[in-house]
Formats: structure tokens, sequence, C-alpha cells
């Protein structure tokens, strides 16, 4: 049979597109610990700016933390193997780190994940899981019917969502830090930590540990000391950033303005987030090797400079920080302690 070109470029243009992710997929790269971040923004919309996500690769298979709206898309544009995500770790249950869970979930079963996709984190997560898996019974059950015949499975299970809570333990440790091993395989650790987002709770970072290398994902939170301890000794430390003096310069804009219902919503948030000075402190005391800021919600702002969101940063002697992009990439090798950039 003669395939026309057209139709050459049509199946190429799908598989860049990531539809075919299953049998699309980039070649292994060599052994290491590779991060995608896959969302850098907060809640309020930002252009070319997902909400929180973080990609996580190790032992040949993806791992998420948080997977907020857009993540999704991102993952698949990049060709990402979705397929062969294990894992979705939720660092709390604000909406902006969970609303594409339901869609990442479809499309890496549809992808052809051949096992359930844990959902691991704080209490909470079961009714997550639980309530996305009746919602999108339907839409599953549809896709099942329709494209399993031949050799295509598509097996319900697969497609499940399937919760486990952290049994965080109630109190610190001698060293004042709240941790608990959430995951073990192959050769991959990941321990949550609690941080500190009251009112929201509970909040936790993650840990990644694979073969001697290692990154820290902080979730939301104030400036937590137990993180820096945490953190000791990690390659990579991704750290959420708020400026407070752009918040409230926004709050009193809109209270300006008459916008007092967004003014006072967004005057509550200085409380609970970390600067980014505060964020280059954290690193500087746990001695990571390297910073990178994330959660940027005041990216889209019109007055948005890294300059002046970043300003004072350079006072607090940890030369080694970037603001997170979206397809920003972090490798690991294993076996040195190399730390490569790239983007998607
Ligand atoms: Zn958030
Ligand atoms: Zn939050």
């Amino acid at each position: 049979m003669k395939i026309s070109r057209r139709v050459l470029a049509a199946a190429s243009a799908l598989l860049m597109l990531g539809s075919g992710a299953a049998f699309a997929q980039a070649p292994a790269p060599a052994d290491s610990l590779k991060v995608t971040l896959c969302g850098t923004s907060g809640p309020l919309p930002v252009r070319d700016r997902a909400k929180p996500c973080v990609a996580i690769q190790a032992g040949g298979s993806l791992y998420l933390v948080d997977i907020g709206s857009e993540a999704s898309e991102n993952l698949q544009l990049w060709r990402m193997p979705i397929a062969t995500t294990r894992a979705v770790f939720i660092t709390h249950l604000h909406s902006d780190h969970i609303g594409d869970l339901g869609e990442f979930n479809m499309q890496s079963w549809v992808a052809g994940r051949p096992a359930p996709l844990q959902v691991v984190g704080p209490p909470g997560v079961e009714h997550l899981a639980a309530g996305l898996n009746e919602a999108y019974g339907p839409d599953h059950g549809f896709r099942h019917a329709h494209h399993e015949h031949g050799a295509v499975k598509l097996p319900i299970a697969a497609g499940l969502l399937q919760a486990r809570v952290i049994p965080m333990p109630a109190k610190p440790d001698a060293q004042g830090v709240q941790s608990h091993v959430a995951w073990r395989q192959d050769g991959l650790t990941v321990t949550a930590i609690a941080v500190n987002h009251k009112p929201v709770a509970p909040a936790y970072a993650y840990r990644f540990d694979y073969k001697g290398r290692s990154v820290v994902v902080s979730g939301d939170t104030i400036k937590w000391l137990p993180l820096a301890t945490a953190s000791k000794g990690a390659d990579v430390l991704i750290h959420e950033a708020q400026n407070n003096g752009m918040t409230r310069q926004l709050s009193d804009g809109l209270a300006m303005i008459g916008q007092d219902r967004m003014s006072s919503i967004l005057g509550d948030t200085v409380s609970y987030h970390t600067t980014p000075v505060e964020a280059a402190e954290i690193a500087k005391l746990a001695g990571v090797k390297q910073l990178v800021l994330t959660h940027l919600t005041q990216a889209g702002l019109p007055f948005f400079t890294p300059e002046a969101f970043t300003k004072g940063i350079d006072a607090v002697g940890f030369p080694n920080w970037r603001l997170a992009k979206d397809g920003m990439t972090i490798d690991l090798p294993v076996g040195g302690d190399e730390i490569r950039f790239g983007q998607n």
C-alpha cells in the first residue's frame, strides 16, 4: 500500500501533539532525576503559565506534584511519557493545585497507562479521587465502549484514581520536622514534609531522593524553618514565592477603583505565602545548590518585572536562584553533581 505524504504529515503532526503519547515517546534519557515545570503560576490567570505542576521522572516512571489547570495540556504538548505516570502527589487541596487531575487522569489512561493513578496526599484526597471517579464515570464508559476493540485495550479499572492518604505523624521529630516517607519505588523515595499554609491544613512539601540526587517541592507555605531542615543537602529546592509588596499594591489599587471584593480577597493572601527573599533565606539555610522560584501568581500583572519581584534577594547572599518558567527542565544525572537546565 502506498502512503501519501499528506497522510504521513498528518500522522506525525498528531504524534507531535502527543495524542499518541503511548507510542510516540522520546527516547529514554541516561539515568537521572529529571524535573519539568509543567505549571508555574498561582490561582490567577497568567498567559503562558499553567497553574501549579511539577513533573519528576525517575526509574522509568513519571510522577507529578500537583496538577493545576492547563498543566495536562503542557505535558502532552511536550510529549512527556504520561502513560508511565504512577502517582500524583498533592501538596494541599486548594483548587489551583488540583484543577487538571480529572483531565490528566483521562489523558494518561487513553495514552495507555496500565494501572490506576495513585493520588497521594493529605486527608481529603480520598474524596477528591472518589468524586472525580464518579464525575468521569460516563466519559470513561463512552471511551471504553467506543475504543476498546482489536488490540486496543482501555480497561475501566486502569482509568480510576486511587487515593492514598499519607499518615503524617501528629508531632514533629527531634529536629522539629513532621515528615513521612510516602513512596518507595525503583530507587526513588518520596518524603512528605508538613509545611505551614494556615488556615489551609494540612499542607505538604515533597522531597524526591533518587540514587544520590534530590529535589524538594515546597507546595504553598509561609517561610517555614522545618522545611529548610528537611531540605538539607538537596540539589534543588523549588519554592513558592509571592511578593507581598506587589500584592498590597494591587489590593490597594483595586480598592481605589471600587473593586472591594477582589481587593479584600487578594489582601488575605499575604498571610500564607513566602516572599522571594524569604525563599532565598530558606535555600541558604538548607544549603541546597539551586533555588527555583515558582507559583508566580503575580507574573500576569502589568507592573510585574523579575527585578521588582525579587527586589532585595541579592542581600540574602544566595546567588543560585532562578524564576521558574513553564517548560523549564532541570536534569540531575546520577553519579555526579551536575545540574542541567533546559527548556521544552
Ligand atoms: Zn497555590
Ligand atoms: Zn494554596
